[in-house]
């Protein structure tokens, strides 16, 4: 089997993940707090209009903006209008009305003029010092939406903006794509959990809690299955539960060595693998496999109990390595989780960045290095956290982002210009955004 660059086994991935818009099992409905960052599957419309009449954007007064071509003018206030109180007189030439933010603009006025320009004379009496124009400081009835208008399109990830819109329909509950579930199992005889007495022989599963974290960054709450020891048998036992869920990240174990019983076993079970090798530093030996379920003919597949027996399970073989977990996650499983999710903006935000020092590489695969960021005038620069071993996660832990160095690189000299991804945020892009 071949190496596959990031580009294409991403793209592979996210070929195997995709459903079609149309199947209602994706979506689900959820109350508007648990609403946030999951992607809309219906139309939302407007269900009046906002504002539903004409408001003053102002504390201050609503004239007749004729009556002031003379300033400055005096006129008569005939009624004090609050946010939420219906005005009922008519204001005539000559006349006014207090009026607070808010508040519906009367009739017969065509303005409003904000209080800093006004004296008040009496209680019933007010200078006003400057003309205005017609329509000033008034915001108009249906000028943010109208009623039946679609404000928020299908497809549109739901921010804290969105979320402000939503309420503002009455959309207490909203139609939603569905999240994927996920199960993380990491596997290994020397590993030892967080929970376990500290042997020196031994060494710290990190890999099933940082996924966690990455996993619970996009919004998704994952099911920790636990270390799995390098054992065919018992290996299966967990594979097995892990299939259950739609996607089973497994850690460890998906290498050549006569103990990565990973690849092996999952195959048993009915997996078809779809690739192992990818060009990439750190990352390799990175696996993907489909279930494909509701097929009768294959008997393997009946082994697996189904959760939901008309969606597939993706599993993501990762390298045990943490740093290569990790740095596969983002290039690989987040994509296809925000995927699944129904996001279109899919792969983390990348930036350019100026080198701060020089950069060895070794010609042939792409090579993820991580780097913490400064800005100055110029832009962006970029520099390395330090030792970049694969099994040195600190280097992950102090980086803001993963800068790429394209394969067919001899080495990048303080300087040059890169790209790097960001690791941060909620922010994410169309396409991969680097040069393999
Ligand atoms: P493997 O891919 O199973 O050959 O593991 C590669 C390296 O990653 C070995 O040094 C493992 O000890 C280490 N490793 C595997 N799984 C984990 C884990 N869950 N947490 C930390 N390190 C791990
Ligand atoms: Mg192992």
């Amino acid at each position: 089997m071949e190496y596959l660059t990031v580009r294409n086994a991403q793209q592979l991935i996210l070929d195997a993940v995709s459903m079609p818009a149309t199947d209602q099992k994706r979506v689900e409905n959820v109350s508007i707090e648990h609403a946030l960052w999951r992607v809309l599957a219906e139309d939302v419309r407007a269900n009046r209009d906002i504002p539903p009449y004409d408001v003053s954007a102002m504390d201050g007064y609503a004239v007749r903006s004729a009556d002031l071509a003379n300033i400055p003018a005096t006129l008569e206030v005939i009624e004090d209008i609050r946010a939420g109180d219906m005005p009922d007189k008519i204001v005539q030439a000559g006349q006014c009305a207090r009026i607070m933010t808010g508040a519906p603009v009367p009739d017969g006025v065509d303005a409003v003029i904000r209080v800093e320009e006004t004296a008040e004379l009496t209680e019933n009496k007010v200078q006003i010092n400057c003309s205005v124009k017609p329509a000033n400081d008034i915001r108009a009835r249906g000028e943010s939406m109208l009623t039946g208008e679609v404000v928020l399109a299908a497809g549109t990830e739901i921010t804290p903006g969105v979320i402000g819109i939503l309420a503002t329909v009455k959309c207490a509950h909203v139609q939603v794509y569905r999240q994927p579930r996920v199960a993380i199992l990491s596997t290994g005889d020397e590993l030892e959990d967080i929970d376990d007495p500290v042997d020196p022989n031994k060494i710290p599963n990190a890999n099933s809690y940082a996924l966690m974290a990455q996993v619970q960054a996009l919004g998704i709450k994952p099911a920790l299955l636990g270390i799995a020891r390098d054992d065919p048998v018992e290996l299966e036992e967990y594979l097995q539960r892990g299939l259950k869920f739609d996607v089973l990240l497994v850690s460890g174990g998906t290498s050549v060595g006569v103990h990565d019983y990973v690849r092996p076993t999952i195959e048993t079970l009915g997996v078809q693998m779809k690739f192992w090798r990818v060009a990439m530093k750190p990352g390799h030996p990175m696996a993907f496999g489909v279930l494909q379920r509701n097929k009768d003919t294959q008997g393997s597949e009946h082994r697996i109990k189904q959760q939901n027996a008309s969606s597939n399970a993706f599993v993501f073989g990762l390298p045990g390595n943490p740093v290569s977990s990790m740095v596969c996650f983002e290039q690989f499983v987040a994509p296809a989780l925000r995927g699944m999710m129904g996001c279109t903006r899919l792969n983390r935000r990348t930036i350019t960045a100026r080198l701060t020092g020089n950069v060895k590489h070794r010609a042939g695969r792409a090579e993820f290095i991580r780097v913490t960021l400064s800005k100055d005038e110029e832009g962006y620069q970029a520099t390395s956290t330090g030792a970049q071993g694969s099994g040195m996660l600190l280097s992950m832990a102090k980086a803001d982002g993963l800068m790429v160095v394209p394969a067919n690189s001899d080495g990048l000299a303080a300087g040059e210009q890169v790209t790097v991804q960001l690791l941060d945020g909620t922010d994410f892009q169309n396409d991969v955004g680097f040069q393999e």
